[in-house]
């Protein structure tokens, strides 16, 4: 990153008691960026996202803001507005006056509340809400309540902490593209917080992968999904075969293909995508070519998984991805013959 990092952690630690939460995080999120925190339940990123709101206080290093230290400021004088998993509204204030909050507490004149209030129910969708209250909502109403409420006082930085979580898989969707949206906007700098990979890859100008407190890669969710750093990131994010392989004098032996692989020599493992192992086009001649047994398919709509087998591979089974067209154009059914390629270029050994 060129420019001066909006947000800028170094060398942050977090222990809780003898267990390390957060080993020695060093990143730099850039103004305007919509950054996800991903990773698996426990792996830190509550923690990291609260060290930053200062709900929770960093054993070891500092965080600087739009290039102040914040490091050891109250959350009340930092500059922030933050969503949570649950909905987090008062339940006996009305929506305007959930929204207000922030706005009363820096004792913004009435008159000029009230109209932010109505700006901002509309920026979120819900215009003329306001003498409702929570409970007189559904649940994505009320995160889109809380998001009103988050970004009332303009704050620099918005801080979502699994906002999505609690909803059914529509609205989810849904909120996650109007979220998007929103950001974009405003230009406000995000974080949100998800162990939910393809909310993720969705939304995300960067992504930062995590597991058991350390950061395992930074990227766009393109590179993290494309090139991704470590096997932990590869496997976490999307679907993939891992394959048990040896290198020998530059050439990578896995069952009885031959791909051409640079790298050390020895035992190895090989990732690979279920879309970068196709069944067409293949034309005679074409290299890392094999039948395989179809073991299982599983229905999805236009696409299915479907489980393979092939002596070519030795005893280890793949998932690959096929249209459900090709396999009704092919007549493929379970126990029946498909040709298969991959992709050399696309396959990553670790
Ligand atoms: P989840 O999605 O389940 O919330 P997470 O990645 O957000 O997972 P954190 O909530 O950041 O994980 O927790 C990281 C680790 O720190 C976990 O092992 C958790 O048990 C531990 N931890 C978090 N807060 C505390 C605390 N207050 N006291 C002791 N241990 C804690």
């Amino acid at each position: 990153m060129n420019a001066t990092p909006f947000l800028d952690l170094r060398h942050i630690r977090k222990e809780f008691g003898g267990f390390t939460a957060l080993a020695d995080i060093n990143l730099e999120i850039g103004r305007g960026d919509f950054v996800c925190f991903l990773g698996p339940s426990g792996c830190g990123k509550t923690t990291l996202l609260r060290i930053i709101a200062g709900l929770e206080v960093q054993t070891r290093g500092q965080i600087l803001q739009d290039g102040r230290d914040i490091s050891l400021l109250p959350p009340a004088l930092r500059d922030y507005g933050i969503v949570f998993q649950s909905y987090a509204l008062f339940p006996n204030l009305s929506v305007a006056d959930n929204v207000a909050y922030g706005l009363v507490n820096r004792k913004t004149p009435r008159a000029e509340i009230r109209q932010r209030v109505t700006e901002l129910v509309k920026l979120v969708g819900l215009p003329g809400s306001e003498n409702k209250f929570p409970g007189q909502l559904s649940g994505g109403q009320q995160q889109r309540i809380a998001l009103a409420r988050a970004l009332a006082t303009s704050p620099g930085l918005l801080l979502l902490d699994e906002p999505l979580s609690a909803l059914d898989a529509l609205e989810r969707i849904r909120l996650r593209q109007e979220i998007r949206a929103l950001q974009q906007k405003l230009g406000v700098t995000t974080i949100m917080v998800t162990h939910d990979q393809e909310e993720a890859l969705s939304v995300a100008d960067r992504i930062v992968v995590m597991n058991h407190g350390v950061i395992e890669q930074v990227g766009t969710p393109m590179e993290v999904y494309r090139e991704p750093a470590t096997p932990f990131v590869a496997d976490f994010v999307g679907k993939v075969n891992v394959l048990p392989a040896r290198r020998v004098d530059g050439e990578l032996h896995l069952g009885s293909l031959r791909l051409p692989s640079e790298g050390s020599d020895g035992d190895v493992r090989v990732y690979m995508r279920p879309e970068d192992v196709l069944a067409r086009p293949i034309a005679p001649g074409d290299l890392h070519v094999f039948d395989a047994c179809i073991d299982k398919i599983e229905f999805l709509g236009s696409f299915c998984h479907v489980h393979v087998a092939s002596p070519a591979l030795g005893a280890h089974k793949l998932t690959v991805y096929l249209s459900l067209n090709f396999l009704s154009e092919q007549s493929l059914q379970v126990g029946s013959t498909v040709t298969l390629k991959l992709l050399p270029e696309r396959v990553k050994v670790f």
